[in-house]
């Protein structure tokens, strides 16, 4: 039987506790009880873990033996922020799929409303994130990192950069992922709902990254990032 897995709030040594919200839902709606054991993720650390104490918004455990857990592939997404209820989506799917960091980029056809709130949006995001992860059954949430200006993002280094642009004609994202080795770094650029503007491919291009496309037919901005995600993943497993 699988067990449930916790991604812990708190660890010291070999305890862990869960808190808040967290600690809530396993022991009002799940019915915790001490005595029962979970895997915890404690500090990227995958453990066995026997809850101790469960009172006052807060779950405790003992943690015990390492278990093995699958490494994860290293890719980073540049995702330009759109419309948020379908952005969140992506950030579920993305999460769900092992991307290991999500960069939210302002970038030029993102409307001015989502760009000033989106600075307030990354705690709920990080939130779908971490909620993906337990549900996924990942060791890690992905980094989202607070949105930035393109320009400022264009520098992420990996070993292989791709931008996927629907003007992108001989190029497919299958090529590019082909030559590259699995369990090495990679990056993917996904537009806003408007596709990214011609400068900023040309900014794309000058910092070294490779336009690639998902095929002929023009994908939401959120199939495109999880289409390329899965992609990429079940090259690097
Ligand atoms: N506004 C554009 C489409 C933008 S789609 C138009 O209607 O012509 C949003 C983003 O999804 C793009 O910026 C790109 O990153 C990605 N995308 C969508 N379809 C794609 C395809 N066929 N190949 C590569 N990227 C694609």
């Amino acid at each position: 039987m699988t067990r449930r897995r916790w991604l812990a709030d708190e660890v010291r040594g070999d305890k862990a506790a869960l808190t808040g919200k967290h600690a809530e839902h396993l022991s009002r709606v799940l019915r915790a009880r001490v005595g029962q054991e979970f895997d915890v993720s404690a500090g990227g650390r995958l453990r066995r873990g026997r809850v101790v104490a469960v009172e006052g918004g807060r779950v405790e455990f003992a943690l015990g033996e390492e278990l093995n857990a699958p490494a994860e592939p290293q890719v980073t997404l540049l995702l330009a922020i759109y419309k948020f209820d379908r952005m969140e989506w992506a950030l579920e799917k993305l999460t769900e799929l092992g991307a290991a960091r999500i960069v939210p980029i302002l970038s030029k056809r993102t409307e001015t409303h989502l760009a000033k709130a989106a600075a307030k949006r990354v705690e709920r995001w990080r939130r779908i994130a971490q909620e993906a992860t337990e549900q996924s059954r990942r060791l890690e949430p992905p980094e989202i990192l607070a949105p930035v200006r393109l320009k400022d993002a264009v520098g992420t280094e990996a070993l292989t950069r791709i931008v996927l642009a629907e003007s992108e004609q001989s190029v497919s994202l299958a090529d590019v992922v082909r030559v590259h080795p699995a369990g090495e770094s990679l990056a993917l650029a996904v537009g806003p709902e408007g596709g990214w503007a011609e400068d900023e491919l040309r900014l794309f291009a000058e910092a070294g990254w490779t336009a690639a496309s998902l095929g002929e037919r023009i994908l939401r901005a959120e199939t495109a990032a999880i289409a390329a995600m899965a992609i990429v993943a079940s090259h690097s497993s």
